[in-house]
């Protein structure tokens, strides 16, 4: 190999290292976030606080311990997806406030959307054919 020797010695500081991965970006747009609100309100505790996220990011970036980082970063992918997810019904829920109505299933705790008939019904989940009462009040 032809490396010129600054590329090479970060090579070498770099072997065996975590480097960048989906949490790693995530945190940088935090603390990009939370400087960019500093700037708007000007609080000591949110500039603090970005210090505090871009530091955790480096030391996950040049980590060692890649298992543990790895571990991190899927708590991090099921969380991102959990809110992504909750992001979507709460939506949904405004945009179909007129015809529809959401009710979580009681047993495997489904959201399922119920057109809106105001009154009491019986619904069957479709994911676990659990049946079960519902009544819509408005
Ligand atoms: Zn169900």
């Amino acid at each position: 190999m032809n490396l010129n020797p600054l590329k090479a010695k970060l090579m070498a500081f770099m072997q065996g290292r975590y480097g960048p991965d989906p949490m790693y970006k995530g945190l940088f747009g935090l603390s990009i976030g939370l400087l960019v609100l500093n700037m708007i309100i000007g609080s000591g505790v949110l500039g603090f606080l970005a210090m505090a996220v871009i530091i955790y990011s480096l030391f996950r970036f040049f980590s060692k311990n890649r298992a543990l980082r790895a571990a991190e970063n899927q708590r991090y992918l099921a969380f991102m997806d959990k809110a992504r997810k909750k992001w979507l019904l709460t939506r949904n829920r405004l945009k179909f406030f007129r015809t529809h109505r959401y009710r979580t299933c009681p047993s495997c705790k489904t959201p399922l959307r119920l057109e809106k008939k105001v009154g009491a019904m019986h619904v069957t989940c479709p994911v676990c054919k659990n049946s079960f009462d519902v009544t819509i009040r408005f």
